[in-house]
């Protein structure tokens, strides 16, 4: 019997896992022996980075500051910069590679027993009763091996959700799917997949994140090394043809719609494509916790999910530390986390399908009202520095930079 386990070994569970162990709360921790697939940049706020450095030593080779945003439309007026500089900070974040970030986190978990034990393998599913649940997870070699718990903490990034299970979730674990069938999630399919790649610029300036909006949707080049990681979201068809192209067309296409700041792109690394979607879960279910992308999956454009799971995280283990006598799996401990993280999920997920949505119809690309409206907004809040202040703070600390 422990006290919590967590399925899921991506970042926010790697991270909940050790804030536990930390606070002498017995933890198992099952995590699948799967590597992070693919390039995936990951822009954390200065407060998030921080958070994952109090808990492991992160190697700066493998971490790029941003010291600059500069957000702006492409073919419309407005633009607005936001720097460290101004909030008292050395950088307003750190772009980490997802799979980087995920084996710093994991190295080293051994030395946090024997708080924290570590299973390798799936959670496959789970029973619930008054005092405790059942947790029946399955080994790379199919053995079959229960764990009793408190409290269940999904941190599987969502894949056992409907219509979001991976290849190996479709291979007969029926357990869980049926659990999380009759969890009632909304989603919002933006009809849009985000291309990802490095790429080299011309003109590129160390520690500038560019954030520019196009017609078919937002251009994210964010410093990577001496080399750009581009996050370019476009309607599904057009990601896919521009994925497939060859290099010097990719890179010529990318200057089209990105515009001339950077000079000539070159050098693109290998091209992913990602569907894009919003996603929200109820947080708690009986014994049952959702933290992480299995609560609440985010459109890219404000480089938020992450930072949002980290927070979902570290809420967690603040309230299960402030009372290590109490029972996490119980309805009051979760309805009181749920209470605690309502406004910060909310207010994050709604705020990042809204910039996704203003800037998608209307076309940042025409010079009609909705641009020109959009150009207004950006010029003003370049002009404010109280309005900058406030929209950094809480794209660094959530909702709880309100007011
Ligand atoms: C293109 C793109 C760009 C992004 N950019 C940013 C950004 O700049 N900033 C930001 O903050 N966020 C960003 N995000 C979001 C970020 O990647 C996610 O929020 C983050 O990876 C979620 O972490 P997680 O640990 O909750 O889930 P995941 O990273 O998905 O990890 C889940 C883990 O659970 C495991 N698992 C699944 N099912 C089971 C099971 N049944 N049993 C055991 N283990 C299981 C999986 O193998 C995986 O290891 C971006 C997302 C995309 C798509």
């Amino acid at each position: 019997m422990v006290q919590i386990a967590i399925a899921g070994g991506g970042p926010v569970g790697l991270v909940l896992a050790r804030l536990l162990a930390r606070r002498g709360i017995t933890v198992c921790l099952i995590a699948r022996a799967e590597p992070v697939g693919g390039f995936r940049p990951i822009a954390l706020s200065q407060p998030s980075f921080a958070l994952c450095e109090s808990l492991v030593p992160i190697d700066p080779a493998t971490a790029t500051a941003i010291e600059t945003v500069h957000v702006s439309q492409r073919h419309a007026p407005g633009r607005t910069r936001m720097n460290g500089a101004e909030h008292g900070l050395a950088s307003l974040g750190q772009v980490i590679e997802l799979a980087d970030l995920s084996a710093q986190l994991a190295a080293g978990i051994e030395a946090c027993a024997p708080e924290l034990q570590r299973c390798t393998g799936s959670v496959t599913g789970w029973q619930a009763s008054h005092a405790s649940i059942r947790i029946e997870w399955e080994s790379p070699e199919g053995s079959q091996n229960p764990i009793t718990a408190r409290l269940l903490v999904l941190a599987d990034g969502g894949r056992s959700s409907p219509g979001q299970q991976d290849e190996a979730d479709n291979a007969g674990r029926s357990g869980i799917r049926a659990a999380a069938r009759r969890t009632a999630a909304s989603e919002r399919d933006f009809a849009q997949s985000a291309i990802v790649c490095a790429v080299r610029s011309e003109h590129g300036q160390p520690g500038v994140a560019w954030e520019r909006f196009t017609a078919d949707g937002p251009i994210a080049l964010l410093p990577h090394g001496d080399r750009h990681a581009l996050v370019w979201t476009l309607p599904h068809e057009k990601a896919a043809r521009i994925a497939q192209a060859d290099d010097a067309t990719f890179v010529e296409t990318l200057g089209d719609a990105f515009g001339s700041d950077l000079g000539r792109f070159s050098e693109p690394g290998m091209r992913q494509s990602q569907v894009i979607r919003s996603r929200r879960a109820p947080a708690g279910g009986e014994r049952v916790l959702r933290i992480g992308n299995a609560a609440q999956t985010l459109h890219p454009v404000a480089g938020q999910g992450l930072n949002l799971g980290l927070r979902d995280a570290l809420v967690l283990a603040l309230q299960a530390g402030a009372d290590r006598a109490a029972d996490p799996g119980s309805s009051t401990f979760i309805r009181r986390y749920e209470r605690v993280r309502h406004f910060d999920r909310g207010v994050t997920v709604g705020l990042t399908d809204m910039l996704a949505l203003a800037f998608r119809f209307g076309g940042a690309g025409s010079n009609g009202l909705p641009g020109t409206l959009r150009g207004l907004a950006l010029d003003v809040l370049d002009q404010c520095p109280p309005a900058r202040r406030f929209l950094a703070r809480r794209m660094m600390l959530g909702a709880r930079a309100i007011p």
